[in-house]
């Protein structure tokens, strides 16, 4: 018998709460009572992304939401600019070429941060640019962006800055209104601790009216549609997975309850935690700008990288992520955001060990705790009682 520990950056572990309310029977989407729930969420989601302005939720994945920002605020022939990181900022420029976008690569080597000097040199170089394409965590590397900086970059342009926050929202530090971010792209399967299913978009109303000039290469993600269904009712122009938005209301409470302000900073804590631990243990970390929600670091060269992240499952449940694309084989990547905590980094830690130790690795065992609970009882809280 084995406990699931999942600790990948999407999905995530789901708290209690929402899991108890997806066991409830399903109800109605068009009715009162659901419009109430609507309201109250999508009051919560503006306050855990930082943003006074309107927040679209999409039935889609992550890269749904991703796919309707580029179809409604560039037209085809228009031009963007990617700040390509990594195998998911890729992704940018694919959609923007399955739509005939011309776009300006902006490539960087992965695992390495996107240096807003050049983002500045870009739009210079490109004033007719309709939008920079971003992300916040970079979740196949590691990297966590300096959003802030290219976003006061962005902000001096015409070019409206979108940022894939799939991952980093409700982990990361996200200003989304303060750091002159028109369009913030979330999934529910990251930080928000939800199965997969839900998407987020918020939209500045720099955003909203370039909306409206675009005829969009979309109909079930046509914004427009989504955003009136808002301000009517607040409603959906489809059926939504309702079910899952009252699964994200037990989720605000709790992310609400803590203040994102304290979210972003426990994260922080563990990240470095996690970093000093694997670290202690001998193993070298992988991103050069480490993100707050999940941490890479590289397979160990003197085992089987392989038969590691499969003993690490297998004996104890552990589930982390391997490398994508070029970089399978060569990182492994632990998650540490919603209800990941604590003692599931030490946990896992104490298993990467105990593993290393069983494929012949010389392993001095505590090394990897010791050095993670030196960073946890610098920020202990303080004792009540
Ligand atoms: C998970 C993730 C995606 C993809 O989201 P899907 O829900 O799988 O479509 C995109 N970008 C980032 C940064 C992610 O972490």
């Amino acid at each position: 018998m084995i406990k699931k520990r999942l600790m990948t950056p999407g999905p995530t572990q789901v708290p209690e709460e929402a899991l108890l309310s997806l066991a409830r029977q399903v109800t109605h989407h068009r009715t009162a009572e659901f419009r109430k729930l609507f309201a109250e969420v999508l009051v919560g989601l503006k306050e855990v992304f930082a943003t006074k302005h309107d927040v679209i939720v999409l039935t889609s994945s992550g890269s749904g939401a991703m796919e309707a920002a580029v179809v409604n605020l560039v037209p085809r022939g228009g031009k963007a600019i990617v700040l390509e990181a990594g195998n998911f900022a890729q992704r940018w420029r694919k959609i923007c070429d399955a739509f005939g976008i011309e776009v300006v690569r902006h490539e960087v080597t992965w695992g390495e941060a996107v240096d807003p000097a050049d983002v500045k040199a870009l739009l210079e170089k490109h004033p007719d640019a309709v939008a920079v394409f971003g992300t916040l965590m970079e979740s196949s590397t590691g990297v966590g962006h300096d959003v802030k900086a290219i976003g006061e970059v962005v902000r001096g342009s015409k070019a409206l800055f979108v940022v894939d926050a799939i991952s980093g929202a409700c982990v990361m530090e996200c200003r989304t209104d303060e750091w002159g971010i028109d369009v913030l792209v979330v999934g529910s399967q990251k930080a928000l601790m939800l199965p997969p299913g839900l998407a987020f978009l918020t939209l500045s109303p720099a955003a909203v009216k370039q909306m409206e000039q675009v005829k969009p290469q979309a109909f079930y993600f046509d914004l427009k549609q989504h955003r009136n269904k808002i301000l009517e009712g607040p409603d959906t122009p489809w059926t939504p997975a309702h079910t899952m938005i009252a699964a994200l209301a037990e989720n605000l409470k709790l992310i609400r309850a803590e203040g994102i302000e304290k979210v972003w900073s426990r994260a922080k804590t563990l990240a470095r935690a996690t970093r000093a631990g694997l670290e202690a243990i001998g193993l070298e970390l992988f991103a050069a700008r480490p993100a707050d929600g999940l941490t890479s670091v590289y397979l160990p060269t003197d085992v089987d990288g392989g038969a590691f992240l499969k003993r690490l499952e297998g004996r104890f449940g552990i589930k982390v992520a391997g490398g994508q694309a070029h970089l399978k084989g060569k990182i492994f990547r632990i998650a540490h955001m919603g209800i990941v905590d604590e003692l599931d980094i030490l946990s896992t830690l104490a298993a990467i060990e105990l593993v290393l130790d069983e494929l012949g690795r010389s392993v001095e065992f505590g090394a990897g705790c010791r050095a993670a609970q030196r960073v946890l009882a610098e920020g202990h809280p303080a004792a009540v009682g």
